[in-house]
């Protein structure tokens, strides 16, 4: 099978690990990749029209969030995002504390962001979840001390798909003066997210996630805040994120990211109507499973414990049938260890090991959910 007829015989349901790329996202970006090749920070006119794209991909990002234009600063993606966001904050001259609040379910690029921190002297709290996947506001509340310097909690998990209350969790935080970074990776351009509603102070967003480009993202810094950079350089970014900004992608991420707010409603409503599908066909078998995660959930993501299986194995049968899934967390596709989140949850031993991830887009239809149920009852049933 050649490559073009293998694209068309699978499957996709990973897209909590990348999606694909918006058509429009990559016909704009065509011309920053040849003709209009200049470097932005050129004072020549050749820069122009480069320079200009990236200010107007600034200003359309900053509309799709609630955010002014100075709030957005480009980065290479969600992990460089939460790596700034916490040791930027961490290491700043203006907000000052050795202690940081995150939670046990945290993407890796926070949780090992907060570990580099430890062996720098600072402390953290790692909070538990319930078994839905969500934090208490009174275990927040009691974790706080007088050098709490940063809470840091994500928007939506990327194993579960469940949605913090992220707005009385800022609320909390705020009571104490202390900085709210949210990574939401997982969420924009999937749910509503405005920054201001949400009284947010840092936000992470990464393109892939949301039919852009790979390897490139932003993060919102409230003017309130002052980070330390973590890249210096060129003074590129208002002098806080140097490098070369990489047009292209930050042009399709922005055309990505309107489109995909644009049709917000109608693609949440789709993709619900498809995980409901998908659910209630699943449900009509004879399969042994637990739905993980909560009812306030991303409307795609649906992480399933099959019952005395293992979800590695079950993982590449499903691939052998062209349906693309991940166990856990694709993130971490290379630790076979139990994800950290499933644990955080509690799943019961007997189906915790039998964990897989289906995560649907507008991209998909009802067919490839019917096959996907029938593939996983001849598999397992
Ligand atoms: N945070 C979350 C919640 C994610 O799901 C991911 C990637 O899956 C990241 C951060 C890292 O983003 P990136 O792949 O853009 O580095």
């Amino acid at each position: 099978m050649n490559k073009g007829e293998y694209m068309k015989k699978i499957i996709y349901v990973d897209n909590a690990a990348t999606t694909a790329l918006n058509e429009k996202a990559y016909n704009e970006m065509i011309p920053y990749l040849r003709e209009d090749f200049g470097n932005p920070s050129g004072l020549y006119t050749f820069a122009r029209e480069p320079r200009r794209a990236v200010n107007e991909a600034r200003s359309i990002i900053a509309n799709c969030i609630g955010a002014e234009k100075n709030e957005v600063y480009f980065t290479s993606g969600g992990t460089e995002s939460d790596n700034w966001a916490i040791k930027g904050t961490a290491f700043s001259s203006k907000h000052k504390g050795k202690h940081i609040i995150t939670t046990q379910i945290e993407h890796h690029a926070v949780l090992n962001s907060c570990k580099f921190l430890e062996s720098q002297e600072f402390q953290i709290t790692y909070l538990p979840v319930d078994e839905e996947g969500l934090i208490s506001t009174e275990d927040l509340q009691s974790a706080i001390r007088n050098d709490t310097v940063l809470i840091s909690i994500m928007l939506a998990n990327n194993e579960i798909g469940t949605i913090e209350n992220i707005k009385d969790l800022v609320e909390i935080a705020h009571n104490y003066s202390i900085l709210f970074h949210t990574d939401a990776v997982q969420a924009v351009g999937h749910i509503g997210v405005n920054v201001k509603k949400l009284n947010i102070d840092l936000l992470s967003a990464s393109a892939h996630k949301f039919n852009g480009p790979k390897g490139t993202g932003f993060l919102y810094i409230s003017n309130k805040c002052e980070l330390t950079e973590l890249l210096s350089g060129g003074e590129q970014e208002n002098g806080k994120r140097s490098g070369t900004e990489n047009v292209a992608a930050i042009v399709g991420m922005a055309v990505a990211l309107k489109d995909n707010i644009e049709n917000l409603t109608e693609r949440m409503n789709y993709v619900q109507k498809l995980k409901s599908y998908f659910l209630d066909k699943l449900s009509q078998t004879q399969l042994n499973y637990i739905v993980n995660g909560c009812k306030n959930a991303l409307p795609g993501t649906i992480s399933l414990s099959f019952k005395n299986v293992n979800g590695e194995a079950l993982m590449h049968r499903l691939d052998l049938k062209g349906i693309e899934v991940s166990t856990g967390s694709a993130c971490d596709s290379h630790n076979t260890q139990l994800s950290h989140v499933i644990k955080a949850i509690n799943v019961d031993k007997i189906y915790a090991n039998g964990t897989i991830r289906i995560s649907i887009s507008h991209t998909n239809d009802f067919k490839e959910l019917d096959f996907i149920v029938e593939s996983l009852t001849k598999i397992i049933g």
